[in-house]
């Protein structure tokens, strides 16, 4: 009931949608029950009762009660049979032909515009969630997606918010239509045999809790089917971002039986959730033929013993009226599957929406306007979810305008150390304070507007040169864009593009070599003209003349800004103000690239090895 209130809250806005669409449902109903009534005095033709004795037909009484049966069809059947001797038979069943056909257009008008008033609340759920889905994505911290993969996150704002769809459409007819219906030809079962239907009524209830009994089985397995599904589609991504190594391996082979074991989990949950998810259709059928059974039975011996109160064509009309009793009831089934199925999946949704993002924004923040004097790294410590610790007390400033270079072995700690101070994440210990103003205090995103990171991977968007390089910057002037593109040594390539600057990149930059790749997202950095630098191994993936030509536009880039770079080859930073020795998240020396020279100590052995590497 919890989760039933938590997904009808999601429609919050469209209640006059919902409104409209009980109402027009409620209409339809009532046009069906009309068809339905039209069938006696049809029947009544049809086998000469009208004929034989128009006018021993009483008129009907007027009634006292709203829902007396018998008297609405009392009047159906005396005018149709003052109607009859008037202008003849074939007249009359023309008059009731189309007065069927009347009814079921107006059945039909109406259930179309139940549908067509419920879409836009359907869709509108729908897309309220993706939104808000996509909206956490791009504000949970980075480490949060270490743990997620893609494809499940992928599964969710699409496969399960599918399921929600389906639950809420199925729960609000269930919730509205359905019931109306049963109520409705319920009670018109009683007005015409209140004898028969409490006969029935007990043995309706035995089925519905049978059949409900089945939906409640398969929200656990629904989320195995998601979270089957997540998997498969994470292989999928793995293997569209990584075809070139696996084809490069030729490892075809391993990646398929890989893919085919997910999938066949995925085929093998899927059956089984087909099964019994299909399995409550006709489960509810049966079933309600079988109840039809015994009122044909119970009923039909009443008729040939003459002690029922109805007459052939009455019983007929009950028969009728009860068989319609069997489509909401088999939509109740078929719903309360969808329903189980939409909380497995609302669960899994709630479960993304409500991550923890421990990377907590100020309540206050200070109103931050750049960088003036230093960033102070102060006795920092940092670990990720683990409990060791990655970085250990570590101190530095960072002065304005001057560059930082963090060396040492792979897995020192030198990009977390870069994270930091992006704050990325936040430090267990110690503080980083950029002028005094500690990081936390200062809104994350306000705090990025003055960074510019250039990573070893180069990261562009499926789109055009232009754009990607307006990314940091989307109101940016095309003069300021092309000389962002001259700072960074694109130009040039750009120009020789056969679409230039409009030329789409491609899938991640793919249509782009590395290096061509590493200058756009320089001449992006240029022109969002940060004033804190963040250089992250910019060069490394790069070949020597690439490296050249990189190595330029960085060096324009750099000047006269507060930088942070990280190298591996030691040529590249030889003229940084100072250089930062890192070691198992720890600083090892730091000074100038001769002060460390002198000092012979790791420095000078990791250019000596890089000297005789060369
Ligand atoms: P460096 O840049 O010096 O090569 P990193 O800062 O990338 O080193 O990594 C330092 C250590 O932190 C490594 O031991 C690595 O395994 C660990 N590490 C890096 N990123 C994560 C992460 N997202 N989650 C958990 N551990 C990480």
């Amino acid at each position: 009931m919890k989760r039933y209130i938590k997904i009808i809250k999601l429609t919050k806005g469209y209640y006059s949608n919902i409104v409209f669409n009980i109402v027009l449902n409620l209409l339809s109903s009532l046009t069906s029950l009309l068809l339905l009534l039209l069938l006696k005095p049809f029947m009544d033709m049809i086998f000469g009762k009208l004929n034989t004795n128009a006018t021993s037909i009483a008129a009907p009484q007027a009634s006292s009660s709203l829902i007396n049966l018998d008297s609405y069809t009392s009047h159906f059947t005396h005018y149709f049979a003052t109607f009859q001797t008037q202008h003849g038979a074939s007249q009359a069943l023309l008059l009731l032909c189309i007065l069927i056909v009347i009814c079921s257009f107006f059945k039909s008008v109406f259930m179309y515009l139940a549908f067509w008033i419920i879409n836009p609340m359907r869709q509108g759920v729908v897309y309220k969630l993706r939104n808000a889905i996509y909206e956490k994505i791009l504000n949970q911290p980075l480490h949060y997606f270490n743990d997620q993969r893609k494809g499940d996150i992928i599964t969710r704002t699409t496969s399960d918010v599918g399921e929600i769809e389906w639950g809420i459409l199925n729960s609000i007819e269930v919730t509205t239509r359905d019931p109306f219906m049963i109520i409705l030809y319920l009670g018109a079962l009683l007005v015409l045999s209140p004898q028969l239907t409490f006969f029935i009524i007990p043995m309706l209830i035995i089925t519905g809790l049978i059949v409900g009994s089945l939906g409640k089985t398969l929200r656990k397995e629904s989320k195995n089917v998601q979270e089957n599904l997540s998997i498969l589609l994470s292989t999928l991504e793995e293997t569209l971002g990584g075809l070139k190594v696996i084809k490069g391996f030729v490892a075809e082979a391993f990646m398929k039986r890989r893919y085919d074991n997910f999938n066949l989990t995925y085929n093998k949950s899927m059956i089984k959730i087909n099964r019994k998810r299909e399995l409550a259709s006709p489960l509810s059928e049966f079933l309600g033929i079988t109840v039809l059974a015994v009122v044909l039975w119970y009923g039909g011996n009443l008729v040939l013993t003459n002690t029922f109160q109805l007459d052939g064509s009455g019983f007929i009309l009950y028969i009728a009226l009860f068989s319609q009793l069997i489509q909401p009831a088999k939509n109740f089934a078929r719903a309360s599957a969808y329903i189980q199925r939409a909380y497995a999946s609302y669960d899994r949704v709630e479960e993304l929406l409500l991550a923890d993002n421990n990377l907590l924004e100020p309540q206050h923040p200070i109103d931050f306007k750049g960088l003036q004097n230093s960033i102070r790294i102060d006795d920092i410590s940092f670990r990720y979810q683990a409990k060791k610790n990655i970085l250990s007390n570590v101190s530095l400033e960072i002065k304005k305008g001057k560059m930082i270079a963090l060396v040492g072995p792979s897995g020192a700690g030198k990009s977390t150390l870069a994270d930091l101070i992006a704050r990325f994440h936040d430090v267990n210990e110690g503080a980083i304070t950029i002028d005094g103003i500690d990081l936390r205090q200062i809104n994350s995103r306000t705090l990025r507007s003055y960074i510019g990171i250039v990573t070893q991977e180069a990261l562009l968007f499926n789109d055009t040169i232009y754009n990607n390089i307006a990314f940091g910057k989307p109101n940016a002037t095309t003069a300021e864009i092309i000389a962002a593109a001259k700072v960074a040594n694109a130009f040039e390539f750009i120009q020789q593009l056969p679409n230039g600057m409009d030329t789409n990149v491609g899938d991640r930059g793919s249509k782009l070599s590395g290096g061509e790749r590493q200058r756009i997202t320089i001449a992006r950095a240029v022109l969002k003209n940060p004033d804190i630098l963040i250089l992250d191994e910019a060069t490394a993936a790069l070949d020597a003349e690439n490296e050249r030509l990189v190595q330029e536009a960085l060096y324009i880039l750099l000047k006269g800004r507060t930088s942070i770079v990280i190298a591996h080859r030691l040529a590249t930073i030889q003229h940084a103000d100072e250089i930062v020795v890192m070691q198992d998240g720890k600083l090892l020396e730091r000074g100038t690239h001769d002060a460390l020279v002198l000092a012979n100590g790791y420095y000078k052995k990791l250019v000596d090895m890089q000297r005789f590497s060369i």
